[in-house]
């Protein structure tokens, strides 16, 4: 297909930000998009790949603004220059090439299957020569491309596509074009899931029948997006939601990691889907050894321990085992992870997330030979009596665990959704999952540095709202924790726009936070504000569409006059 076809959808798509519009608008692309061109989907997305494969094209602004200069001829001071002006590189690229084009004759076209080809190069690029190479990739695009198609070329670059279309409006499309049964969209959504190829499930929708996205079952080594819990307060507030009697199990402050299986490999994921093997040899081991199974995929928490008090540990202490390539040996001695199986989403060459959760837990306890401070199966109760309830917890939170996760015995595993049938009870709940949307650069001894953090949350349409600004908790020295140095330094990459002291940051960095406080504040465009935020941690394994939403902070404002009341 020409990328032009595809670049007026682009512009169709952001000229309304009507969600049921974009829909109609899809639903027509849809209609007649071809099997040979299903990869769009992915280019629709502002992606160049299937959402389990962790390749993506990874330009920062630098690397477009140095593009944008050599293709159109102008300095990168001036292209920086209107960048600050305009705030959108995408249109300034737009702006450039049509002046340059007004001058040349304008004749090459580019195809879809050119950009895809060209972008996908960029991540397999490594070593020495690696900006020279990525750049001649880039410019022989722009230096084809039309105005409008600069635009969206640089936007798709620098992941900042701004059309408004996300999985949930392709789902919806997909569903009015090829099926008429309303219950179609959550039928898509669960092959979607199951598949973590939105491409590939369009292909089986093309065909009309429900049954054909039911064949798309999940597969081993291919990475799966996992099941969240929503909160509640009290344990009589989750015997009320769940019925009795309930398994409750330790609320592990760890992370979340996804071990499959497939004949010998071993392969772990992180819930962002990324591939951290590599970093984690020892838990490779553990599985080789102390789980029984041909093929399996094991949901679990991994969870830091002292190396010599053995002693459980807060996250934040290995954290950095999660993207540390490097000197892995010396960090698994260091820094040692237990893993607490919890769930098990695939055995032996079957599906296992229709069965209830009872039968799932059954089966890890056969499977998983248990070897503290290695690999175990979670700490879990199963129970109707609210005293016992209160006790494991108290012995959870004695064991420095964050609390308690409830579960429902008669659910299914749900991949990707935050269900109502796991709940997780923490005690002063006043800490959330935030996104840095913003940052102020210091003065004095912090001059250079940003010293001051926008935090946001979402609400439903995936917007971001700030709620505060954090700069508590960062550290002067890198030795003690984060310092001002180097979030500078993994921001910096990701500033959107400049004004002043005061920069825009691409959503990206997920980062966790406590509060004393929420308050109502017209100073935010959430509507509140964070009193004394502290900064906890960076939370490199949690995605930005996961931080704390609009809703659950309403609820826990809502909450905490309540506690009020009866304090
Ligand atoms: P939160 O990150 O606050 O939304 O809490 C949910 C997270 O708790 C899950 O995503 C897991 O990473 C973690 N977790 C710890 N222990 C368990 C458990 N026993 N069952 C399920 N999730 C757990």
């Amino acid at each position: 297909m020409l990328y032009k076809k595809l670049a007026q959808l682009y512009e169709e798509l952001s000229s309304t930000t009507k969600r049921l519009k974009k829909i109609s608008i899809l639903s027509k692309f849809l209609e007649y998009l071809s099997n040979r061109d299903r990869d769009i989907i992915y280019l629709l997305l502002g992606r160049i790949y299937p959402e389990y494969d962790e390749r993506k094209i990874g330009i920062s602004n630098q690397l477009a603004i140095k593009a944008i200069s050599k293709a159109t001829g102008t300095s990168e001071e001036g292209v920086t220059k209107m960048w600050k002006r305009i705030g959108d590189l995408g249109k300034v690229a737009e702006e450039l090439v049509r002046k340059k084009t007004q001058s040349t004759l304008h004749s090459h076209i580019i195809t879809t299957e050119k950009v895809l080809e060209n972008l996908r190069k960029l991540p397999e690029l490594e070593g020495k020569g690696t900006v020279g190479k990525k750049l001649s990739l880039i410019t022989e695009l722009l230096t084809s491309a039309s105005p409008i198609e600069a635009k969206y070329l640089i936007r798709t670059l620098i992941g900042d596509l701004r059309i408004g279309v996300q999985e949930s409006t392709i789902r919806e499309s997909i569903a009015i074009t090829f099926f008429k049964d309303k219950k179609a969209s959550e039928k898509i959504q669960k092959a979607i899931d199951r598949a973590n190829d939105l491409a590939r499930v369009f292909e089986v929708a093309k065909k009309g029948k429900i049954s054909e996205l039911e064949k798309i079952h999940l597969e081993v080594g291919k990475p799966i997006k996992v099941m969240l819990a929503q909160k509640v307060l009290t344990i009589k507030d989750g015997f009320k939601a769940l019925g009795k009697p309930c398994a409750i199990e330790y609320k592990y402050d760890g992370f979340r990691l996804v071990i499959h299986k497939k004949k010998k490999e071993i392969k772990l994921f992180t819930r962002r889907l990324e591939d951290v093997t590599k970093q984690f040899p020892e838990v490779v081991e553990y599985v080789q050894k102390y789980v029984k199974g041909k093929s399996f995929i094991l949901d679990s928490e991994a969870v830091g321990f002292h190396k010599k008090t053995k002693e459980y540990q807060p996250f934040q202490a290995i954290s950095q085992r999660i993207k540390r390539k490097y000197n892995v040996e010396k960090l698994k001695e260091d820094l040692p992870v237990e893993i607490n199986v919890f769930d098990i989403l695939y055995y032996n060459g079957k599906s296992q997330i229709d069965k209830p959760f009872e039968k799932r837990s059954e089966l890890i306890k056969k499977i998983v030979d248990n070897h503290p401070y290695k690999i175990v199966c979670s700490k879990q109760i199963i129970t109707s009596d609210e005293k016992e309830a209160e006790r494991f917890y108290k012995k959870a939170l004695k064991d420095n665990q964050e609390g308690i996760m409830m579960k429902n015995l008669h659910a299914i595993y749900q991949p990707g959704s935050r269900v109502g049938h796991m709940l997780k009870i923490k005690p002063e709940d006043r800490d959330l999952d935030l996104a840095i949307t913003g940052a102020e650069y210091g003065t004095g001894k912090r001059s250079g540095w940003m010293s001051s953090f926008i935090l946001s949350c979402r609400n439903k349409k995936g917007e971001f709202l700030e709620i505060g600004k954090v700069g508590t908790g960062i550290k002067e020295k890198s030795e003690q924790g984060i310092s001002f140095k180097e979030l500078t330094e993994k921001l910096k990459s990701l500033i959107i726009s400049e004004k002043g002291k005061s920069v825009k940051i691409k959503p990206k960095i997920v980062v966790s936070v406590t509060y004393q406080e929420i308050q109502r504040s017209p100073n935010y465009n959430s509507g509140f504000a964070l009193r004394f935020p502290r900064f906890i941690a960076l939370r490199p394994d949690k995605e930005v569409s996961e931080i704390s939403t609009l809703e659950e902070i309403k609820k826990d404002f809502e909450n905490q006059k309540r506690r009020w009341g009866y304090g």
